[in-house]
Formats: C-alpha cells, sequence, structure tokens
C-alpha cells in the first residue's frame, strides 16, 4: 500500500492492521482502484486523541493566519481540480463535467470560510444593572468528528471542514469506504498547504470506524452526511455521550410545476432534479407534481427525454449519466422499481438495465419515469436514490402544497410558476430547508443548506455554518466595589 491511501493520524501516514483493507472498485468498469485502510477503533481513538492534542496550539492560532492557510488550501484545490474531479468520476461514477465543478464549489467553499475565520466576534450585552458589564466569546468546540457519504465526497467534505478550520476546531474525517480517495488527496493537499500535524486527521473504514468515531465521548461536534438510519444510529449514540450533532440526511423533494410554469424551462429542471448524477444526491427532486392542465403532455415529453439520456463512461464528455456507485445500491434500486410496478405505478420510461453490452460491467439503471404514483405511496415516501422518478397530478395550489409536505422529510423543494406572489406563498408554506423557484439544484458557498424533520438539522454553508463549530460563553464582570448578601441571586 502506498503513502496515497494510508490513514493520516497526528501528520503521520498510517497504514491498515494486517488483513484489515477495503477494496474500492470503479463503478463504471469494475476495476480495482485501491485497497483503503479499514480502521480498527484503536486507530481511531488514536486519530482523536491526536485532533485533541492538536486543539490546544490549534485553537489559540489567530483568525488571520486560519485564514491564509484556508486560501491557500482553496489555491492548491483549484490548482488540482481536474486531477481531484478524475480521482472522484472514478471513484464514484459522476460525471466529469459535474465532478469539475464540485471540485470549484469546493475550493469557493474553503475560500468562504477563509473570510469569516477572523471575524468570529462576541457581542456586548447591555444588562439592568450599569455596574455589572457582560460579553460574549465564541470559542471553538474542540474535536470535531466528520463523516461523509460517497455520493459527493470533495463537496461535502468541504461543507463541513471548511467551517470547522476556520472556527478553530480539529478534526477526525471518516470518508465513505464506497469512495475515499479525493478525501485522502484533500488531506495531502492540507500538509501542502501548511496545516499543523494533527489538525486534520482521517481515518478511513466502513460503519465499525464510524461507530468507533462517533462513540468517542471527547468529541464537540459530530457532522454526519449520509443516510437517515445510520443518523439515527448515531443520535441514539449522541444522546449518551450528549455531543452535539449536525446530521445531513436523506429527502423526498418535491418538485412543483404549476399551470403558469414556464414549461421548458421546468422540463428541464424536473430532469435535472432526478437524472442528473443518476439521481444520488439527496437533493434530487424525485417526486414531480404537476398541475392537471399540463400533466399528460409533461409526463409524455420526460419520458421522451429520459428515453433519449446518453448512458455511458462518466469521463466521456457526450455521457449524460453515469452508472450507480456500487452493484449493492443497483440492486436495492431495482428492488423498489421491481415493488413500485407491483404496487400499480404506471412505467412509462426505463425500469431496467440497459441492453448495450457495452454497459453491462457497470452498474447502470435506464433513467426511470413512474406516472400516477399514489401520494401515499412506497415510491412518493421513500428515498430511492437512484435516477427514479415519481409524478403525480395535482388541482390546485393547496392541494399541491399538501402532497408536497405529505412525507417525512424536509430538505429541499422546487417551484415553478411565473405568478410572483405564488412563488413567496408556496416558498412560505413548504417545510423544508431549501425552496428553489424556476430553478432546481442550484448551491452557493452564501447559502445555507440543511434539512428538517427526517432530513436533518443543523446548517452547513452560509454564514451559519460556522456557529455548528463554535459554543458562546457569556462573561459577567462585576464593576462595583459592593459587598453581596451571599444568600440572595444577583439579578
Ligand atoms: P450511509 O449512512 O450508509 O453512510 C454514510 C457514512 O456513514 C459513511 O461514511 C459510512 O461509512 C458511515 N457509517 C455507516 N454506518 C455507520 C455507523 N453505524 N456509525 C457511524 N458512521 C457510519 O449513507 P450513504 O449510503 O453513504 O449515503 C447516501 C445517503 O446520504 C442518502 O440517504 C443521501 O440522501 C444522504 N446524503 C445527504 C446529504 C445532505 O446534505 N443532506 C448529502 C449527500 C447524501
Amino acid at each position: 500500500m502506498s503513502d496515497d491511501t494510508a490513514m493520516v493520524i497526528g501528520g503521520r501516514p498510517v497504514l491498515p492492521e494486517p488483513g484489515r483493507t477495503i477494496p474500492v472498485l470503479n463503478p463504471f468498469d469494475g476495476h480495482l482502484l485501491a485497497d483503503i485502510p479499514d480502521a480498527t477503533a484503536q486507530q481511531v481513538t488514536d486519530a482523536v486523541t491526536a485532533a485533541g492534542e492538536a486543539f490546544e496550539r490549534w485553537s489559540r492560532v489567530p483568525g488571520v493566519e486560519r485564514a491564509r492557510l484556508l486560501t491557500r488550501l482553496a489555491d492548491l484545490i483549484e490548482a488540482n481540480a481536474e486531477r481531484l474531479a478524475r480521482m472522484e468520476t472514478s471513484d464514484n461514477g459522476k460525471l466529469l463535467g459535474e465532478t469539475r465543478v464540485q471540485a470549484r464549489f469546493a475550493a469557493r467553499n474553503y475560500r468562504f470560510f477563509a473570510g469569516q475565520a477572523d471575524k468570529i466576534y462576541g457581542s456586548t450585552i447591555p444588562l439592568d444593572s450599569e455596574s455589572t458589564f457582560d460579553y460574549t466569546t465564541r470559542e471553538p468546540v474542540g474535536v470535531a468528528a466528520l463523516i461523509t457519504a460517497w455520493n459527493s465526497p470533495m463537496q461535502l467534505l468541504a461543507n463541513k471542514l471548511a467551517p470547522a478550520l476556520a472556527a478553530g476546531c480539529t478534526v477526525v474525517i471518516k470518508p465513505s469506504e464506497q469512495a475515499p480517495l479525493t478525501t485522502l488527496a484533500t488531506a495531502a493537499l492540507v500538509e501542502e498547504a501548511g496545516f499543523p500535524p494533527g489538525v486534520v486527521n482521517v481515518v478511513t473504514g466502513g460503519p465499525e470506524a464510524g461507530a468507533a468515531l462517533t462513540g468517542d465521548a471527547r468529541l464537540g461536534r459530530i457532522s454526519f452526511t449520509g443516510s437517515v438510519r445510520t443518523g439515527q444510529a448515531i443520535a441514539a449514540t449522541a444522546a449518551r455521550t450528549l455531543v452535539p450533532l449536525t446530521l445531513e440526511l436523506g429527502g423526498k423533494s418535491p418538485n412543483i410545476v404549476f399551470e403558469d410554469a414556464p414549461l421548458d424551462r421546468a422540463l428541464a429542471g424536473a430532469l435535472a432534479g432526478i437524472f442528473a448524477a443518476g439521481g444520488q444526491t439527496c437533493i434530487a427532486g424525485s417526486r414531480l407534481l404537476v398541475h392537471r392542465s399540463h400533466y399528460e403532455r409533461m409526463v409524455t415529453e420526460l419520458a421522451a427525454r429520459a428515453e433519449s439520456i446518453v448512458l455511458g463512461d462518466p469521463l466521456d464528455p457526450a455521457t449524460q449519466m453515469g452508472p450507480l456507485a456500487n452493484k449493492e445500491h443497483l440492486e436495492r434500486v431495482l428492488a423498489m422499481v421491481h415493488d413500485a410496478r407491483s404496487a400499480g405505478a404506471s412505467l412509462r420510461a426505463g425500469g431496467d438495465r440497459p441492453a448495450d453490452p457495452a454497459l453491462r460491467a457497470g452498474c447502470f439503471l435506464r433513467p426511470t419515469v413512474f406516472a400516477d404514483v399514489g401520494p401515499g405511496s412506497a415510491l412518493a415516501q421513500e428515498e430511492v436514490f437512484g435516477p427514479v422518478l415519481a409524478v403525480m397530478p395535482f388541482a390546485s395550489e393547496d392541494e399541491a402544497v399538501e402532497i408536497a409536505n405529505g412525507t417525512a422529510y424536509g430538505l429541499a423543494s422546487g417551484v415553478w410558476t411565473r405568478d410572483l406572489a405564488r412563488a413567496h406563498r408556496v416558498a412560505r408554506r413548504l417545510v423544508a430547508g431549501t425552496v428553489w423557484v424556476n430553478t432546481y439544484r442550484a448551491g452557493a458557498a452564501q447559502a445555507p443548506f440543511g434539512g428538517v424533520r427526517r432530513s436533518g438539522y443543523g446548517r452547513e454553508r452560509g454564514l451559519e455554518a460556522i456557529d455548528e463549530y463554535v459554543r458562546t460563553k457569556n462573561v459577567m464582570i462585576d464593576l462595583s466595589e459592593d459587598v453581596r448578601d451571599p444568600f440572595v441571586i444577583k439579578a
């Protein structure tokens, strides 16, 4: 094993214990990309210890210096963007066009939080008593555990690592065992940027390593992106340790097309919502709600467009949709498609694997469109995390909002309308962390992102993200010379 795939603990490369490696495969052709260490519980503990020791020094580094290092990291990510993008595409099968954008987006995120590192202010608070001076400071929470999913590792890492480092935290990162390579490459860039050893530690492995990390009571914060089920397991552990959590979980996001929508744009938005990245995004617009007046036309056009999507090698610029990220995931998605058919949803496009022999080695599913999906059915309620769209009609604004809000999730949503009042009205009524109007799947380093209900809690990106990594301390100073009555609280 080379140092490229070694873990990083306390600034040193750490190799696996004998027999503890995990193969990382390219989902397009199944070939072996690397063997990564499957961290032992002891190695995870060592990483938290190293981060704890580094925190003593790093938390006293002035914000302006943290900003300088974060800016340097952003520069290095930009300089290595093409290499990182190709690595991520080989690792998780996302289109190269998409991973290129995500590499630039990651760099933008490090730059945005570099700008915040020297602006983490407290406040002075006027109290009722003139003789008492009160102020707050906002201090880093300590060691943060950052755990990411396989679908967008570079971007998900930047969402967490940038504010954590800006705030003065040290970190232990655990990327998904399915797509860990760009995280290990980013750790090398962190070192090249000049961050002190121990500030950024990376352990690799699966659920066992993740559970060892999230069970460590020395953590100041766990920031997790992944499935609801794992989020719930982590929350159960945190109920014992009382470590605070940020949870970025799944979604079943509605994309709503009203009768006055710009239809061509809405159609493109619907396709982007579900077929970009093969639907393997938490924000996938996996439920398309269409006003009855456009319903049949929209379903027919969507099905035709879905059938014409070019499947292929995600590194080929002509490809529009790559494979799903791994075999087990493909099997899961196929089972959900099968169940939806058995439940009576009308299959209008896709629904099976492509016949093209050139695609047999990859984890491909044809872009799939189901119409007349019952709002209460499993397909309308459960996250598929694949290129499977559930289309359903509505007759009124009230009904659209009711269907849209009628799942256990609340991550993203789309509204297509030319009516300004309706846009604001519906945005207010939707239960979701993000509402897009006349666009879908757009993001910015400045714009806060996160979910409600089973989509999780806490926010990433935007000014709010820093709050996940700092805690407020109140300092109250009595300026008088009075000797107080010891048996009465001072108010
Ligand atoms: P997952 O929950 O299986 O794994 C996520 C991470 O958790 C991986 O690093 C995994 O190794 C680790 N893990 C697994 N079991 C663990 C345990 N018991 N304790 C601690 N860590 C553990 O999710 P996934 O399949 O990698 O990702 C897909 C899910 O992620 C989807 O539900 C998707 O919606 C969600 N997601 C959410 C966002 C968001 O920002 N809201 C973004 C991307 C993906």
